[in-house]
C-alpha cells in the first residue's frame, strides 16, 4: 500500500500594518494595545507539486491601502526554492484585495475559487459600499477574465484539490471565504486565513469588523476546530505571532518565511 502524501507548508510574510488593537474587533479592546498585522500568502509543497494559497498584493496595491510591502511575494517564493512561472494550482481563499493581486505571477496556474465568492463579489452585495470596501475592481475583474480564459475551477463547499489538501467553505468575514487543510507529519494543519486574522479571534470568539456574516464567522471557528482536530494546527491569516511560533524555513529566513508542518517548538 502507498503512503498517503504529506506535504510542508510555508507562510511567506510579504507586508506589514501598524494598527491599534481597537481597529481589529468589532466592540474594540479595553486594552487598546498595538496589535499590527502581518500579511502572508502559503506554499503547500509535497509529492511533486507546489500549491499556492492567496496571491497576496503588489507594491502599488499597497501604496494605495497604505500598507507596507516587506518582501514582494515573487521574492518570497523564490526564496525557498519555488518558481511561480511553473505553479499549476493556486487556491484563493477569497476575493479581498490582499488575498488574490498579483495577477500575473502565476501565468500557468489555474485558480480555485468557491462559486459563492464569486457571486458575492460581481453582485448585489457590491452596490454597497460598506461591503465592496475589501474588493478591489481590478482583482474582481481580473478573476473573471481568468473564468473567461478557462483558468478557474469552482467549488462549492468542500473540495479536494490534491491527495490530502482540501478546501471548506466557511463564509462569514467574506460571503464565499474557504480554508485550507492539509495533511503533514504533524497531523492535519488548518489554514485559516480570515477564517480567523488573529488567534484571539477563535481563541476568544471574537469578530474582526470588516464582515458578511456575524454568525458564520462564530460558526467557523467551530469549523475550524473540528478541521485541525488540535486547536494548535489552526493557523490565523494575519497574526505576526505565527512567525515567532514557528521556525523559520531556513536559517537567514527569520521573521519572513515559516515552516508550519513542524511542531511550533521543534526546529527542522
Ligand atoms: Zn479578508
Ligand atoms: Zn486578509
Amino acid at each position: 500500500m502507498r503512503a498517503e502524501p504529506v506535504y510542508e507548508i510555508y507562510a511567506v510574510r510579504y507586508a506589514h500594518h501598524d494598527r491599534r488593537a481597537s481597529e481589529n474587533f468589532i466592540g474594540g479592546d479595553p486594552h487598546d494595545l498595538p496589535q499590527p498585522l502581518d500579511f502572508f500568502v502559503w506554499a503547500i509543497v509535497g509529492s511533486g507539486s507546489c500549491i499556492i494559497v492567496d496571491t497576496g498584493f503588489d507594491e502599488a496595491m499597497g501604496k494605495k491601502r497604505s500598507r507596507t510591502i516587506v518582501k514582494p511575494v515573487g521574492e518570497g517564493l523564490k526564496a525557498i526554492g519555488i518558481d511561480a512561472d511553473s505553479v499549476e494550482n493556486v487556491i484563493v481563499t477569497h476575493l479581498h484585495y490582499d488575498h488574490c493581486g498579483n495577477h500575473e505571477l502565476f501565468p500557468r496556474a489555474r485558480y480555485h475559487l468557491q462559486d459563492c465568492e464569486m457571486d458575492y463579489a460581481t453582485g448585489r452585495c457590491m452596490c454597497h459600499s460598506q461591503l465592496r470596501l475589501p474588493f478591489e475592481v481590478e482583482d474582481v475583474t481580473a478573476m473573471v477574465r481568468k473564468v473567461f480564459a478557462g483558468r478557474v475551477t469552482f467549488h462549492d463547499g468542500d473540495s479536494e484539490v490534491a491527495p490530502g489538501v482540501t478546501m471548506h467553505k466557511i463564509g462569514g468575514h467574506s460571503k464565499g471565504l474557504q480554508c485550507v487543510r492539509v495533511r503533514t507529519q504533524r497531523g492535519p494543519v488548518v489554514l485559516a486565513s480570515d477564517a480567523s486574522h488573529l488567534y484571539r479571534h477563535f481563541e476568544e470568539g471574537k469578530v474582526f469588523p470588516i464582515v458578511y456574516n456575524v454568525g458564520d464567522v462564530l460558526e467557523g471557528y467551530a469549523t475550524l476546530r473540528k478541521l485541525a482536530l488540535d486547536p494548535g494546527r489552526i493557523i490565523p491569516g494575519h497574526d505576526p505571532l505565527v512567525l515567532e511560533r514557528y521556525p523559520a524555513a531556513r536559517p537567514g529566513l527569520e521573521g519572513w518565511i515559516s515552516r508550519l508542518d513542524f511542531n511550533p517548538e521543534k526546529k527542522p
